[in-house]
């Protein structure tokens, strides 16, 4: 049930209101231990307002956070540090998120310092096994960030993520600011890592075909809510929302047995402003199928498959009659 409102300032009146930005309004999912849920839609949708307030990171208004069984908002101020310090967020910007006056050796000895995880005589040796855990050669220790390339720069971040020992990382579009060839290196070292720290993710990104490579499980967000949430294998072979197929007629598709042409034009039109989402569905005025019903009630999320969720009226139809799927023999 997590909601993230904020007020802002209206712009562009001579009297400025103040107007509440729906950020996100009403969100659920579980995540399990060593699991990867992929988070995906355009920007705005509230994917990293959604993975930030999981870790506290920003307030919700209203939800339940639970980790590891606890509720995060009954604990006291040591308990969360001590839960939180296992929940950690890599960001999209490698670069702008490493402070550039310390070099790599302060950079990830800094947790170590604040969480008292390890005894000083022994930190330099750690400060080596997460160099290494990345793979980073050990004289990185006394370089500085603008040394080193944006992936790299992503792997230190990686790094000191992994230092406090996390069972749980949000991932916030870590790859896309880097090179698709780089792109592909750090997705490996994160799978890599998932399988030997056994961690689980929050992977959130705009790409479907970055979501599908990381994740088990697919959730798609629109103007702050899931609209759609499957298996991974579910979600690419029968997309049921409209909204996830427009998403999946804009990806490329790289194996031309494959290929096949678009059966509905890419999602056009502009993204509705947060600060008043559409009535009824939230899509209705973009969405190809849009009947009087959508623009007046409100569609929820229910099961169409196994583990398979959509929140639309014509869920049904419209899977019928625009099968889209990426990974259907053609
Ligand atoms: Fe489109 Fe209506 Fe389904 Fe919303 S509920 S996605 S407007 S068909
Ligand atoms: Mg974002």
């Amino acid at each position: 049930g997590l909601v993230v409102h904020y007020d802002v300032r209206g712009a562009g009146t001579v009297v400025r209101r103040r107007e509440t930005v729906h950020a996100v309004d009403g969100v659920n999912f579980a995540l399990g231990t060593h699991e990867t849920l992929g988070l995906v839609g355009e920007s705005g949708c509230g994917k990293s307002t959604t993975g930030r307030s999981v870790l506290l990171l920003e307030r919700p208004t209203a939800g339940r956070i639970r980790f590891e069984g606890r509720d995060l908002a009954t604990l006291g101020r040591r308990e969360l540090a001590g839960l939180r310090r296992r929940m950690q967020i890599v960001f999209q910007d490698p670069i702008g998120s490493l402070n550039p006056r310390h070099t790599v050796g302060q950079l990830l000895r800094e947790p170590l310092r604040v969480h008292h995880l390890v005894p000083k005589a022994q930190q330099r040796e750690r400060v080596q096994e997460l160099l290494a855990l990345v793979g980073l050669p050990a004289d990185a220790v006394s370089r500085f960030p603008h040394e080193f390339s944006g992936g790299q720069c992503q792997r230190i971040a990686i790094a000191r993520a992994l230092a406090v020992e996390p069972r749980f990382l949000v991932l916030d579009e870590p790859v896309s600011a880097l090179d698709v060839s780089i792109q592909a290196q750090i997705l490996q070292l994160l799978t890599d890592l998932q399988n030997r720290l056994g961690l689980a993710y929050l992977f959130i990104a705009h790409d479907l075909a970055v979501v599908g490579q990381m994740s088990d499980r697919v959730a798609v967000m629109y103007l702050g809510k899931i609209v759609e949430i499957a298996d991974r294998d579910s979600l690419y072979a029968r997309p049921h929302h409209p909204y996830t197929q427009a998403l999946f007629s804009a990806v490329p598709v790289p194996d031309p047995t494959r290929r096949r042409e678009p059966t509905r034009a890419s999602v056009t039109g502009e993204v509705p402003s947060s600060l008043a989402p559409p009535p009824g569905c939230r899509f209705h005025t973009r969405c190809p199928l849009a009947q009087e019903r959508c623009r007046v009630e409100e569609p929820l999320l229910e099961s169409v498959g196994a583990g398979h969720e959509v929140a639309c009226h014509f869920a049904e139809q419209a899977v019928r009659d625009h099968p889209v799927g990426v990974s259907r023999p053609s």
